[in-house]
């Protein structure tokens, strides 16, 4: 790889990059790095760094790097159509045969799969569906989402809004009035330390609850929310909470959206986080893990009940005005179909469950004595360690003090990538689902150094 060429000044000039403090990235104050090549778990940058992803990119990489068979089906599907449109009843071989693949894997009470680019417009797709459903019933006022602090359902002005993450709204006039946010279900952070997990549960439901009453039932449309809570702080809903919360929304017509984009095609062990947690959404977000990231391609999946309405409506008013260029892009979804075929051949599914759990028995083993360890958490190929200043008298560390950044780049210097979660101090992993013992063994292993060098 070429060192002195213009690379690294051409991207402080030039480059926009999102989720990033752009005043110090231009002024050469943040940290950059150029990614040239990626294999299974690892990927390598220009300096010839290799590291260890353990969060898949940006939790997406599920099958992992360089897998030969999706990029011969990319490249396949390009010579053959790189392009053709899917409005108007259009379709391609691997458009229509991904659309079959998504519902032989969703639950049986889901109907069809509208596609799209990503996880964000996939929500706004779902909002503005919603609005439409509620039109055609009749029901002109029943419109407000409600989502959950912490959530996180992208980035967009609807799903950017839907999106429980203070930085994401400051200073952007989001949430928009039309989206409501009730309690997240993070047990370790309880206002209430006496409480246990079922009345913090209870608690949850009486938020929503009030929420609900305080609003109208009659002007509330849906519910959005993450199986596992997953930017907000990797953080898995305390025993009963969906079924707590889904028998409250049954009770008063409001929609469920499961926004699946982390926890859709094996992240928890199982195909969908519905399946795990016993969730019946009405519609389903599908994105990162339907491609693993090879093309951008993301998914809405309707339910029989929300479907038959949609029929009714362009029975009345004619097709649907609701389309991008890209839906449905042929080379989107002949990746998906040869991501989702290797999903299936590698086993990755039932990787990811053992894995998964030998990683949070590593990180437990390693780090559950820490004098500054809180949690250690996660379900599936997910984890999260938490950190706090006195996790005695739990109290957090300030901020200001970026500690699980410096862990981070102490991680990084030796060779492996976690992410420190935006809000609180957390470590957070989600590693490719092909991951490896002796994979695991160098997360942990590194994640322990790293804690050490940092907090002693
Ligand atoms: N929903 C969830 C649960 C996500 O984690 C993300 C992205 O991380 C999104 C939606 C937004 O997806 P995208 O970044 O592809 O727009």
């Amino acid at each position: 790889m070429l060192q002195n060429d213009m690379l690294e000044s051409w991207d402080r000039e030039n480059f926009f990059h999102p989720s990033t403090h752009l005043a110090a990235f231009a002024r050469g104050d943040a940290p950059q790095r150029v990614v040239t090549g990626g294999s299974g778990s690892y990927i390598e940058d220009r300096e010839g760094n290799r590291l260890l992803d353990a969060f898949a990119g940006l939790y997406c990489v599920n099958v992992g790097y360089g897998r030969t068979e999706i990029a011969e089906a990319i490249s396949a599907q390009a010579h053959e159509l790189s392009y053709y449109h899917a409005y108007m009843g259009h379709g391609t071989e691997a458009s229509i045969t991904l659309a079959k693949m998504v519902l032989d894997r969703a639950p049986d009470h889901m109907s069809k799969v509208y596609f799209g680019l990503g996880g964000s417009d996939a929500n706004e797709t779902n909002v503005k569906m919603i609005w439409y459903y509620n039109n055609i019933l009749g029901r002109a006022e029943k419109k407000k989402i409600i989502s959950r602090w912490r959530g996180y359902h992208g980035s967009g002005l609807v799903s950017g809004s839907l999106t429980g993450l203070e930085l994401f709204h400051r200073k952007f006039d989001l949430p928009l009035t039309q989206v409501l946010h009730t309690t997240a279900p993070y047990y370790f952070r309880r206002e209430d330390r006496n409480q246990s997990e079922a009345q913090f549960v209870q608690q949850c439901v009486d938020d929503l609850e009030a929420l609900i009453e305080r609003e109208g039932a009659d002007t509330i449309a849906a519910m959005i929310g993450e199986p596992v809570l997953g930017t907000g702080g990797i953080v898995p809903p305390p025993a009963g909470y969906w079924a707590a919360i889904q028998a409250v929304l049954d009770k008063h017509d409001i929609l469920l959206i499961a926004d699946e984009v982390v926890t859709g095609f094996g992240r928890l062990g199982s195909m969908f986080g519905s399946d795990h947690y016993g969730i019946k959404p009405d519609i389903m977000t599908i994105a990162k893990g339907l491609t693993s990231a090879y093309a951008p391609l993301s998914g809405s999946i309707f339910s029989d009940k929300m479907w038959k309405v949609l029929e009714q409506g362009t029975d009345e008013f004619g097709p649907i005005g609701h389309g991008w260029t890209y839906s449905a892009h042929p080379i989107g979804a002949a990746a998906g179909v040869a991501n989702l075929n290797l999903v299936d051949s590698m086993g990755l599914v039932e990787n990811a469950g053992n894995m998964g759990q030998y990683l949070r028995d590593g990180l437990t083993d390693a780090l559950g004595g820490h004098i500054n360890v809180g949690d250690i958490r996660g379900d599936g190929m997910l984890a999260a360690v938490e950190l706090m200043a006195d996790v005695d008298a739990h109290r957090f560390f300030d901020a200001d003090d970026k500690i699980t950044y410096q862990i981070v780049a102490a991680m990084a210097e030796d060779g492996v990538i976690a992410r420190a979660m935006p809000q609180g101090d957390i470590l957070g992993f989600a590693p490719p689902l092909s991951l490896s013992r002796e994979e695991v063994d160098e997360i942990v292993s590194k994640t322990a150094k790293a804690v050490t060098e940092v907090l002693g």
